[in-house]
């Protein structure tokens, strides 16, 4: 059974002891006992002492008077009246509670005002048992006896009834018997007491009454119980108002324990997010110092790690002569096609592959690394020569270009390689790295995949910088000028037109030659720009020249275009503009294109070609037989003229030897119903030979050298004739001793 159950029964059973013991006592007063001043203290009890209850501070008990009213019904109507009026005083009394809200069942209600009976009941018995033992009824006249009397009354009732309820509390929480008591029994003795003392008080008054003495006694009393009241009324609220204090204290406490809590909380997971940052930090921090040491796509040292590793190995052979070392410079030849006919994931493929192959071909303590996109560097450690560093470059030159298969596609590494040795004029990483590049470079124009740095190269490079940086402005400075070199009809001496020829005239330097800087205009590129002045310059020049005299009207003017430009798509617009810049009729306008960049690219070239022949331009092979030509491309080129290149024409000696090629390009170009040019006529011989051959035109140092702007226009003012044996006496007769045209070397 569990303890709610026991409890509800024993209120069962308090109950009904109370309801057989009250029954007994009606059986045995009589109805006289209940006379008006019993009725007056039942009234009492039931409307005025619920409402006298005084809470006493710091404890559950009220000082009531209802043990007041107990006695004084026990001392004027004995004990028995004394239990029924208990009864009905806790009866009235839970009532009371019950309507000011305070939750009591109807059961606890018959349950506390029997336990109140019984309490009383017991306190009668012993009363019984005290006359019984003392032999005699008390006199409670005498204020000694009545005085034992209320005392005995008053411990009995106090013990029975606080045993009762730590009893009761026992069976209902299980909590100790003693403990309740201790705590919650003796506290309400004062009650008991302080019941016992009123009750003999008005007893006193009641049986010594004069009107005097129940005046005063009343006033007193009714004096003390408001003083009393409001004291205790002041104390509890001083006690509430500590309490309340004590309690908002306490709860600012639990706050801020809360508080601190929830802040250590915070404080840990931030600690713990911060260790986590932390490791991150060291583990990207490790990424990172490899990153700087190291190239992400193939794995090699990279320029950092290369220049670290060659200034440590500088130094050392600073100290040392024995610690040589050589240091390779690789790039990959024509990379920029492979991204971009077969995509950059393929590029990186071959990086990658070509620097596993670097890495197989060389000794483990040899470094690799990779210094730019398709640059690598190798540093051969203890290769005393080089000429052995040479033999090494030349095995992995050998080996690397073995074509492999990728993705479908079968794909061939070339390489350049230049090679530098360790030398003691050197202090940093970045000096013997220039010269493997120096040499990598004249590798490239030699195309011969191969190159050891010498002095030599390193002032040629620095020569060819120096030009290509003051190429740059030398339009702007207005050292730029074209030369005009006549060419002639072989067959009525007429002249055709001319050849535009570039000059440059270098503030510092003089007359730089065209052998000099064209290649170099033509790397970096910069001879786009220079064509694209030099065909508005010569169209405008061939406009105002054809005005002179309509014998000139049809005068042809050669420019020659670059295959760096013939590759280039703005090549047609830029030909166009200069046309409609300068009012010259297209087909007075003739390009040169040499014959091996005209084939470098044969389908391509066909396709510009054709175009630049929509617009009506002319076309001209410019140094026919040096660029091995197939005859099937030869056929489908536009070419108005095949020009013969001079060294054919050099070659035909004073009684016209070696003239048999001559004699072939001249009847081939007519096969392909071509006009033909022959270029670098120095001699009669040779002119005589040609004309004798069928040459159409021809053009060179015997009939012309090339002139200057002013000196050409003079020439065509004083209308002369180009052909010498014609004129004779005007005729310019080639003389290499009086060559305005020597060109001084730069
Ligand atoms: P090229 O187009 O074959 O020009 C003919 C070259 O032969 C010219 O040399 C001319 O002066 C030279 N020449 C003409 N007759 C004789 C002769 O009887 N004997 C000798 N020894 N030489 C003769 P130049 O002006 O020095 O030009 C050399 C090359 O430079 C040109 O060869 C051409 O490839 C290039 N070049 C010159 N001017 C230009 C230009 O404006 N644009 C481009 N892209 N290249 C140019
Ligand atoms: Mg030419
Ligand atoms: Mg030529």
């Amino acid at each position: 059974m569990n303890r709610e159950k026991v409890a509800t029964t024993t209120k069962i059973l308090v109950t009904l002891v109370g309801a057989v013991g009250l029954t007994v006592i009606f059986t045995r007063v009589s109805s006289s006992q209940f006379d008006l001043g019993f009725l007056l203290i039942l009234g009492f009890s039931v409307f005025i002492a619920p409402r006298m209850n005084i809470a006493l501070p710091r404890s559950n008990n009220h000082l009531s008077f209802s043990d007041s009213v107990i006695f004084l019904t026990f001392l004027l109507y004995g004990g028995e009246l004394a239990i029924l009026a208990a009864f009905v005083e806790m009866f009235a009394n839970c009532v009371y509670l019950k309507r000011r809200n305070i939750a009591t069942s109807k059961l606890f209600l018959l349950f506390n005002s029997s336990q109140a009976a019984i309490a009383t009941a017991c306190t009668y018995g012993v009363y019984l048992l005290f006359v019984k033992l003392s032999g005699a009824v008390p006199n409670f006249s005498d204020t000694r006896q009545l005085a034992t009397v209320l005392g005995l009354l008053a411990l009995s009732q106090f013990l029975v009834s606080t045993i009762f309820a730590a009893v009761y509390q026992n069976i209902r929480e299980g909590e100790s018997v003693w403990k309740h008591w201790r705590s919650q029994g003796i506290s309400s003795a004062f009650t008991q007491l302080a019941g016992a003392g009123i009750a003999g008080v008005v007893f006193k008054v009641i049986n010594y009454w004069d009107v005097t003495l129940g005046i005063i006694a009343t006033a007193v009393f009714a004096i003390a119980y408001v003083n009393y009241r409001r004291l205790i009324t002041e104390i509890n609220e001083a006690i509430g108002t500590v309490e309340e204090a004590e309690r908002q204290k306490a709860e600012t406490e639990r706050a801020r324990r809360r508080e601190a809590e929830r802040h250590a909380e915070q404080l840990s997971i931030t600690l713990e997010k911060e260790e986590r940052t932390n490791a991150a930090l060291r583990r990207s921090e490790k990424d990172l110092q490899h990153s700087a040491l190291y190239d992400s796509l193939t794995g090699l040292a990279n320029r950092k790690q290369l220049n670290q590793m060659l200034a440590g190995m500088i130094r050392d052979y600073r100290n040392d002569p024995l610690t040589t070392f050589h240091v390779l410079f690789l790039d990959i030849r024509s990379f920029k096609n492979i991204n971009d006919t077969l995509g950059h994931t393929i590029g990186d493929k071959v990086l990658a592959i070509a620097a596993k192959r670097f890495e197989r071909l060389v000794n483990p303590f040899d470094l690799v690394a990779r210094i730019g996109g398709d640059e690598f560097a190798i540093v051969l450690r203890n290769v005393s020569t080089a000429a052995k560093a040479a033999k090494v470059a030349r095995r992995i030159y050998d080996s690397i270009r073995q074509p492999f298969s990728l993705n479908g596609h079968k794909i061939s590494i070339d390489l350049n390689i230049g090679v530098a040795p360790c030398d003691v004029e050197y202090t940093t990483p970045e000096e013997i790295l220039r010269d493997a590049d120096i040499a990598m470079h004249h590798a490239k124009e030699c195309n011969d995949g191969l190159a050891i740095f010498t002095t030599d190269l390193r002032s040629r490079f620095q020569e060819r910088v120096r030009v290509e940086m003051d190429l740059r402005h030398a339009i702007d400075r207005d050292e730029m000028s074209m030369n005009y070199q006549p060419i002639i009809s072989l067959t009525d001496g007429r002249l055709i037109g001319f050849e535009a020829l570039l000059r440059w005239n270098h503030s510092e330097f003089g007359m730089i030659p065209p052998g000099k800087f064209i290649s170099i205009a033509e790397q970096s590129g910069l001879i786009l720009p220079i064509t694209v002045w030099i065909l508005k310059t010569t169209c405008h020049q061939l406009a105002e020249w054809r005005k002179i005299g309509r014998e000139y009207e049809n005068l042809i003017v050669s420019v020659n275009i670059s295959g760096r430009h013939l590759s280039n798509n703005d090549l047609i617009a830029d030909v166009e503009n200069a046309l409609a810049e300068t009012g010259l009729p297209p087909h007075l306008l003739k390009l040169e294109i040499t014959e091996s960049s005209a084939m470098e690219n044969a389908n391509h070239t066909i396709n510009v070609l054709n175009k630049l022949k929509s617009i009506g331009v002319q076309l001209s092979m410019d140094d026919f037989g040096t660029g091995y030509s197939s005859l099937s491309y030869l056929q489908k080129l536009p070419f108005d003229t095949l020009k013969i290149d001079r060294s054919f024409v050099n070659n035909v000696g004073p009684h016209g030897e070696n003239s048999q090629i001559l004699q072939t390009i001249i009847s081939l170009a007519k096969n392909l119903r071509m006009r033909v040019i022959a270029e670098g006529i120095e001699t009669e011989s040779q002119l005589a030979v040609l004309k004798h051959l069928g040459c159409d035109y021809g053009q060179g140092y015997f009939l012309a050298k090339p002139k200057p702007k002013d000196t050409t226009e003079r020439l065509l003012y004083s209308r002369r004739e180009w052909f010498p044996n014609t004129i004779t006496g005007e005729f310019e007769r080639y003389d290499i001793s009086k060559d305005n045209e020597n060109i001084p070397v730069f």
